[in-house]
């Protein structure tokens, strides 16, 4: 594992480049995030948000750059994926729990199966993250039987019970009424409250501005402008002003 001594980020990405055939995803993408920041990473559909977060988890590979998730070099070919993954959540629109699993059996497979974990162990760690994300009850449910918002409270919940150094969100609220929405933004809060390094993809602008550390605005590829989420009321670019005034 290749250690990054040059910073303290969790996350940095430098001029990285990512394109699907001769569509430029990523032209030189560069930002970062320290241990217990918040970002938000906002723009329009299609600027390139997913892609960015998914390369930090390796889901997509990079074309050129350099990515450092918690000392790991991701943008190398040897990187640990195993290793990565155990210190990086992610947590996805859809909420890609295992139907015919129940909800502890959701959150105690990765555990019991990358960490190995006891099965009593892993109960555990269940039942405190279900608290966290105030789902005990749910312990022995479906995905089915519950709620959408429920559903992505459980999926954040399975992500924590790997106890991530850093968690990614991408557009975790956008399948949810407003009223199922809250709650899964309230969960968020605590735990940026708890101090959880987190990237966050997200049209919620009134959520980014009070969680929020620091915004990156993508535009056509490439961070546009960035800031504090007080950028968010006083954009500078026109792409920004435009966007913040639309409600996106
Ligand atoms: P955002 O999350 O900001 O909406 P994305 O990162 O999902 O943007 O997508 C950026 C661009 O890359 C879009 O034009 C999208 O169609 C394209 N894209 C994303 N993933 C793929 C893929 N696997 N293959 C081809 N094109 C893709
Ligand atoms: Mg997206």
């Amino acid at each position: 594992m290749q250690q990054n001594p040059s910073s303290d980020s969790i996350v940095s990405l430098r001029d990285v480049q990512k394109s699907f055939g001769s569509l430029r995803v990523l032209d030189g993408v560069s930002f970062a995030v320290e241990r217990g920041e918040v970002l938000a990473l906002i723009g329009r559909s299609g600027s390139g948000k997913s892609t960015a977060l998914r390369c930090i988890d390796r889901f997509e590979k990079v074309d050129g750059g350099e990515i450092v998730v918690c000392g790991h070099r991701v943008d190398r070919p040897d990187v640990d994926l195993r290793a990565l993954r155990q210190d990086v959540g992610i947590v996805f629109q859809s909420y890609n729990l295992f139907p015919h699993l129940t909800i502890e059996q959701n959150i105690t497979l990765a555990p019991c199966a990358v960490k190995g974990l006891a099965n009593s162990q892993a109960k555990d760690l269940a039942r405190k993250v279900l608290a966290q994300v105030g789902l005990e009850e749910k312990l022995h449910a479906y995905p089915e039987q519950l709620s959408g918002g429920q559903q992505q409270r459980a999926a954040i919940a399975r992500s924590l019970a790997m106890q991530p150094k850093v968690m990614l969100f991408d557009e975790v609220t956008s399948a949810l009424d407003p009223e199922l929405t809250a709650e899964v933004l309230k969960v968020i809060e605590q735990l940026a409250a708890d101090g959880m390094t987190m990237v966050m993809v997200t049209h919620e602008m009134g959520f980014a501005k009070g969680i929020a550390d620091r915004i990156v605005f993508m535009h056509r590829g490439k961070v546009h402008e960035t800031g504090p989420a007080s950028i968010l009321t006083s954009p500078t670019t026109p792409e920004l002003t435009q966007f913040v005034g639309t409600g996106n």
